[in-house]
Formats: structure tokens, C-alpha cells, sequence
């Protein structure tokens, strides 16, 4: 089994779909880490695509604010006009699909998935010392998550945290064999919104049998994302951060 996972989506429809095309053949499931919605100006489509294609869907901070179940205040305010925006286009029904997402942690059959943490799903792991109590929730060797934008992750080999990094900026993809007795913590990366300083959309494919998680980066055209956030009258700042990938 090949299961395609996904996280902070975040309303880009050519990064979406630039990720499908460039995973297209390889995958049988579709698992996705929360945040479909914020930031950028496709959520209607993004957000009917997940639903009908994902076959789990952890919810993410923005899917919570977007459909009212956490308060905005805590938003910086770029983030905060966007889910305003967001709140805006989508119907009653699209808001309730929104508020009916999965709360994380979830244990699927192969691994864990969750937005931030398993211990709070805002929390946002990006150090060692944040990863490192997160691998006592443990009962599968992997997890997945979200909610840093930054692909990559950690894993745990007798006691000791290490980094797993993203793909290098030259390669499209990076592969990791998973060893007995090491857990792994793995961030795919944000389709919609990467802030690792790489501007492709980031995304990775789980091979069950094989044991082997595929990091993997796809180019899409992010001048089309800016137009259309520029023509949607949402902060430029968001246009420009998607070229830089930060
Ligand atoms: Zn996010």
C-alpha cells in the first residue's frame, strides 16, 4: 500500500494540483494532516477536493478558526483577515464540513497523524526538545504531522532525538528507510504555503510494505497563486512569502 500524505494545503489549488500530477500513479490512499483553508484564495475548491479524495482528514488551527470553533484573537493579522476572507466564501454547509474535521491525534493502521502535537494540536514542533516528549505517545513506529510548514521531522533511536531533514533544493526527492526500534516523526511538508525556505510544494508518499517514507518537493506556478490572491484583495505579504518559500 502507497498512502499519499498531505498537510497545510492552505487553499493553493495549483500547488495541489501540481502535487497530484507529480504523485500520480503512485499512491492508493490519501491522508492528509489538517489546514486546508487559510492564507490563499482557493478554499471552495481545496476544501471539495479533500473532502471527496482524503481518507482521513486531521483538522488544523485555520480549519478551526475558519469554522468558528477557536477564537481569531490569536491570530497574527494576516492570518486573522485571511480566515475573514475565508469565513466570507464558503457556504454554511462548507463551514460545517470545515467545524466536522477529526480532531487529532488519530492512530491509523500504520502510523499517527496529528496537526501540531499529540499533546496539543496548535503546539508547533520545530527543536528536539519540543520533538522529544511527543515520542512517548508512541504505540506505531511513525507519525505524521503538520502545522510548521517546514518538511522534514525527527526521529528517536534509543533515547537520542535527530533531525530528519527536507529534500536538498537541487533534488525533488529524498528517501528514508525506516529501521527497527527508531520512531519517526514526519512532517511532509506544506503543499499550500512551504516556509523552509524552498518554494515548491511539499509532500510525502508512504510505502507500507517497504517500509520507506519519500520525501518529495513539486514545482507549481506560484505567479498564478499571487494573481489570483492579489485579485482576491488578500494581503500581498501572503503573495510574497509563496515566492520565497517562508
Ligand atoms: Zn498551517
Amino acid at each position: 500500500m502507497q498512502i499519499l500524505i498531505l498537510s497545510d494545503l492552505h487553499a493553493n489549488l495549483y500547488a495541489l494540483d501540481a502535487v497530484l500530477a507529480d504523485a500520480e500513479g503512485q499512491y492508493e490512499q490519501i491522508v492528509c494532516c489538517g489546514d486546508l483553508v487559510g492564507y490563499n484564495p482557493h478554499p471552495i475548491p481545496v476544501l471539495e477536493w479533500a473532502l471527496a479524495n482524503c481518507g482521513r482528514i486531521i483538522r488544523g488551527n485555520h480549519d478551526k478558526v475558519v469554522a468558528g470553533i477557536d477564537s481569531l484573537e490569536w491570530f497574527n493579522e494576516v492570518a486573522k483577515e485571511a480566515a475573514m476572507w475565508t469565513i466570507r466564501q464558503l457556504s454554511a454547509d462548507q463551514l460545517g464540513h470545515l467545524g466536522q474535521l477529526e480532531k487529532g491525534p488519530a492512530k491509523l493502521e500504520h502510523f499517527h497523524v496529528w496537526h501540531g502535537s499529540p499533546r496539543d494540536e496548535d503546539e508547533y514542533v520545530t527543536t528536539k526538545s519540543s520533538a522529544a516528549p511527543c515520542f512517548t505517545f508512541f504505540e506505531l513506529p511513525l507519525a505524521f504531522f503538520g502545522h510548521t510548514h517546514l518538511q522534514g521531522g525527527f526521529f528517536s533511536a534509543r533515547g537520542r532525538i535527530g533531525i530528519i531533514p527536507a529534500v536538498r533544493k537541487k533534488e525533488k526527492e529524498a528517501v528514508l528507510e525506516l529501521e527497527p526500534d527508531v520512531l519517526y516523526m514526519v512532517n511532509p511538508g506544506s503543499v499550500g504555503q512551504p516556509r523552509d525556505g524552498d518554494p515548491r510544494a511539499a509532500y510525502a508518499i508512504y510505502e507500507t510494505e517497504q517500509k520507506l517514507v519519500k520525501l518529495r518537493r513539486a514545482e507549481y506556478p506560484v505567479q498564478k497563486t499571487a494573481d489570483d490572491i492579489t485579485r482576491a484583495g488578500l494581503p500581498g505579504v501572503l503573495a510574497v512569502r509563496l515566492f520565497r518559500g517562508m
